[in-house]
């Protein structure tokens, strides 16, 4: 019978994660062919070896996940129309950042029955308005996008620690169980709603409020100020993907992509992590500057999400109705100095 080939486009810390669970799958189950290639952008490391040869040598990303052997089936290609050759399940997995130039160079390389599931938390947005990753990915490809997003710290699952996710899916339910089938994994639980934009938008937004906690922490302000930032957060979250989507359900918060994911996020994330060290240093230091210090080539979703959200929000007038997400940005970006979170969170109108 038919066999679906997986291919992974990304391998950043989640997408070595991403590709290390399917490849697990791909070897048990009859219906996928057990390989599963990972597009790597291709770098040099330090030692003046490709990264690509690293990770096929040593079956582990030794940049950005060292330790943690992938599975032998996990073949790095750094070309990427190489990558997808073939495939007709495609896990995308990148920063959002570079979502753009992936899209515009796989188009016309991509089988016309495949299907994508996209696994990055931001989004695009364009003169014409925002744009879901998702949408985007489906836009410029031809083909249907489902999304997978959870309280999902990519060290912990690397360890196979216990975590949950959600698979968002349009109308296609078929779909969906396959993409769980997928990822599921007795350390790795898969539940499947039918909400595309309202859990995409759940892992896109968490970022921010990700950066608010960090503040939060880097003032000492303790775990009250914490929970109530949080507690703005998701408030805002729901507002703002009702705003895009009326469609968006109150039940998707409850799922693992709405308040497990904003919770995992502001305690152990790299958004809280790089954003305390920014209030820490009175906002001297920019969050690029950090970033590279601190993070070894990893990058941050939350720093350039709190300015497109900016963006939609004053576009349509609406930035004194979202104060946390509007003080986020104007903190990154140095208009406001970092204790700023609390003081203006506050005093600007409520939300209903
Ligand atoms: P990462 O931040 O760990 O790594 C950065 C990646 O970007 C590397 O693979 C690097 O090679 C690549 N890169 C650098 N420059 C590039 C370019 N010009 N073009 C293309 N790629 C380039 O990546 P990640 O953690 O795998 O993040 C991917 C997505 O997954 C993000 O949207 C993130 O929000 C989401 N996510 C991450 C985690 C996590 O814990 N790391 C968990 C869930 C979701
Ligand atoms: P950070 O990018 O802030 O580390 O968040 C990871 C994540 O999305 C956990 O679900």
């Amino acid at each position: 019978g038919f066999k679906s080939r997986v291919s992974v486009i990304g391998s950043g810390s989640w997408g070595s994660v991403a590709a290390k669970l399917v490849a697990f799958n791909t070897l048990n189950l009859s219906s996928f062919h057990d390989e599963v290639k990972m597009w790597v952008f291709e770098e040099t490391l330090q030692s003046g070896k490709k990264l690509t040869d690293a990770i096929n040598r040593t079956n582990e990303n030794v940049k950005y996940l060292p330790g943690i052997k992938l599975g032998k089936n996990v073949i790095a290609d750094p070309d990427l129309d190489n990558a997808v050759k073939g495939a007709n399940m495609l896990v995308f997995v990148t920063p959002h950042q570079f979502i753009d130039n992936i899209c515009k160079s796989l188009v016309g390389k991509v089988r016309s029955d495949a299907e994508a599931i996209s696994l990055i938390k931001g989004m695009e947005v364009k003169i014409e308005g925002p744009c879901l990753i998702s949408t985007y990915i489906s836009e410029q490809l031809g083909i249907n996008c489902s999304v997978l997003m959870g309280a999902n710290l990519a060290s912990e699952i690397a360890e196979e620690k216990f975590s949950e996710a959600t698979v968002g899916y349009g109308n296609n339910r078929e779909i969906a169980e396959q993409w769980v089938q997928l990822f599921t994994i007795p350390y790795f639980m898969v539940t499947p709603v039918q909400d595309v934009e309202g859990v995409e938008l759940c892992g896109t937004l968490k970022n921010v409020v990700a950066i608010a906690a960090g503040f939060v922490d880097g003032l000492d302000m303790g775990n009250n100020t914490k929970a109530a930032i949080i507690r703005f957060g998701l408030r805002e979250m729901r507002e703002f993907c009702k705003l895009l989507f009326s469609s968006v359900k109150d039940d998707t918060f409850f799922e693992s992509c709405g308040v497990a994911d904003v919770i995992t996020t502001c305690f152990g994330g790299r958004n809280r992590k790089v954003a305390e060290a920014f209030a820490k240093n009175g906002g001297k230091r920019s969050f690029d500057e950090l970033e590279a210090e601190m993070l070894q080539g990893q990058k941050l979703q939350g720093v350039p999400t709190a300015r497109e959200v900016y963006e939609v929000l004053r576009h349509r007038g609406l930035l004194e109705l979202f104060p946390l997400f509007a003080t986020v940005h104007e903190i990154c970006s140095g208009c406001l100095p970092p204790s700023a979170i609390v003081i203006y969170s506050e005093k600007k109108p409520r939300l209903p």
